[in-house]
């Protein structure tokens, strides 16, 4: 193989490489792109991609689902906590002003 030959074949075999990582570099442009626009959530949890096709806030997960759970669980009794509490203070109130009124 005379120099001249083999330079030109350097020289193609790096073309080609550089064809190839170009396509491959618009590949993976495009798979970003498509996960950018892709509609999605997260679990809540774990924060894995789930589709937003999915109606619960969480992935398939079992200890996800008991996470969710319990957290659903303190809430309720956080709220019920609340509105216990603005009983307690507007009971009275309303009793002084059933009192006045009377
Ligand atoms: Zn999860």
């Amino acid at each position: 193989m005379s120099r001249a030959e083999k330079i030109a074949k350097m020289a193609t075999t790096t073309a080609g490489q550089a064809k190839q990582n170009s396509v491959a570099s618009k590949k993976r442009k495009k798979a970003r792109k498509g996960v950018l626009f892709e509609a999605h959530k997260h679990c809540v949890e774990c924060s894995i991609p789930i589709p937003l096709s999915n109606d619960s806030m969480i992935c398939d997960d079992e200890n996800c689902r008991i996470n969710q759970e319990k957290k659903e669980k303190s809430r309720k009794r956080l709220s019920i906590l609340l509105y216990v509490g603005v009983g307690i203070f507007i009971i009275p109130i309303a009793i002084q002003l059933i009192g006045a009124l009377t």
